[in-house]
């Protein structure tokens, strides 16, 4: 579309066919004379668009017929507190696994409604972040729910492995669902903020095993209440049905690419590009241990961070954009959801080598 590859964390670059399909039927929607966006939520197309998304989107992770499918406002942060509203009773217990700025603020959001137990933090060894053993988690066995971030965006962390717990898993997805095949089964929840693997922002997926659901806190803003929403199709208030149009045509397109299993094996094979090319030289350093690395989002810095805004400034140039790693950290970061090519990361591999011979 342009000449530009897009490394943002989010929102992020989407497919480029599916955004020229969107343009293309931007003012008029399947020949209704009007957008998609400017018809009612409850017409019998638009109702027709979001049972293929949500089917879509069931087929790819071959999810279960005793799990909800939710289509919601507020963002991953909404979920934050949406989980422990609608899973656990006031003043609950529920344990938190957190490996980095997003599972801490899920704890710190929670503890507002249950008491949100820490079972274990990531740390630095030897300089490198890494996620204890599960064998020292401090797991609390009357949890309602066990809640983590398999991959954590800011940090570039990512587990490799679902925790063995008892409790029902609560996964926040934001940054790395469909980029893999998972067993839906073995969770209780997961959620994911739409602006990095499914759309644009102001939508939120949530996949919720049935039976969890025993009525929510007396509190729970109706909009959050998991049974209603299940029960009114996501549709209790209206939807943001333009981002759901767009996830509808961002999971035809992975259909398209042959699903979560193609996925799985690019996204595989741009990691590993560009982490080689940061292990090849000593001018580029990660600083997350080998198996905790994130396949979605690269954080990096330069051994000479006094060359970051120069690095930064001609990158942009090259047309590789937004490559700044997160306000909190400083750095670099490279977000490669599955939108992003093979050659956007051949790219950026082909600039650092450049970069750094011209710095020689
Ligand atoms: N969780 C994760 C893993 C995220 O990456 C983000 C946002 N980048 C959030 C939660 C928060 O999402 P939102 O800004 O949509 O509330």
């Amino acid at each position: 579309m342009t000449n530009v590859y897009n490394f943002c964390a989010g929102p992020a670059m989407l497919p480029v066919e599916v955004m020229k399909q969107a343009q293309q039927e931007f003012l008029n929607w399947q020949g209704c004379g009007s957008s998609v966006m400017e018809i009612s939520h409850r017409s019998k197309p638009f109702v027709q668009l979001a049972e293929q998304a949500e089917q879509d989107l069931r087929d790819l992770l071959a999810i279960p017929d005793d799990y909800h499918v939710l289509f919601m406002h507020g963002g991953g942060r909404g979920q934050f507190a949406a989980v422990p509203l609608n899973l656990a009773t006031q003043g609950q217990a529920a344990d938190y696994l957190t490996t980095g700025s997003w599972s801490s603020a899920a704890l710190t959001e929670a503890n507002k409604y249950v008491v949100a137990n820490e079972v274990a933090k990531a740390r630095q060894i030897d300089g490198l972040w890494a996620v204890p053993e599960q064998s020292a988690w401090q797991v609390n066995n009357n949890a309602a729910y066990f809640h983590y971030c398999p991959n954590e965006t800011v940090d570039g962390i990512e587990l490799p492995d679902l925790p063995d717990v008892s409790a029902p898993i609560v996964a926040d997805m934001s940054s790395c669902i469909l980029s893999k095949p998972i067993d839906v089964s073995r969770y209780g929840l997961i959620y994911a903020g739409a602006q990095k693997n499914i759309g644009p922002s102001g939508l939120s997926v949530v996949i919720v095993k049935k039976d969890l659901l025993k009525g929510p806190q007396a509190s729970t803003p109706a909009i959050f209440d998991y049974a209603l929403q299940g029960k009114e199709g996501s549709m209790y208030n209206t939807p943001p049905t333009y981002a759901w149009y767009l996830a509808g045509l961002v999971f035809q397109w992975l259909k398209k690419q042959g699903g979560v299993n193609a996925m799985e094996a690019h996204n595989r094979a741009k990691a590993e590009l560009l982490y080689q090319c940061i292990d090849d030289s000593d001018f580029y350093r990660n600083q997350v241990a080998k198996p905790y690395r994130s396949r979605m989002n690269v954080p990096f810095q330069l051994a000479n961070p006094s060359l970051d805004a120069q690095f930064l400034k001609q990158a942009e140039q090259q047309g590789l954009t937004s490559l700044q790693g997160h306000r909190s950290v400083g750095g670099m970061r490279a977000s490669i959801y599955n939108a992003m090519p093979l050659a956007g990361v051949q790219a950026l591999t082909e600039f650092m080598r450049e970069f750094e011979r011209s710095m020689g």
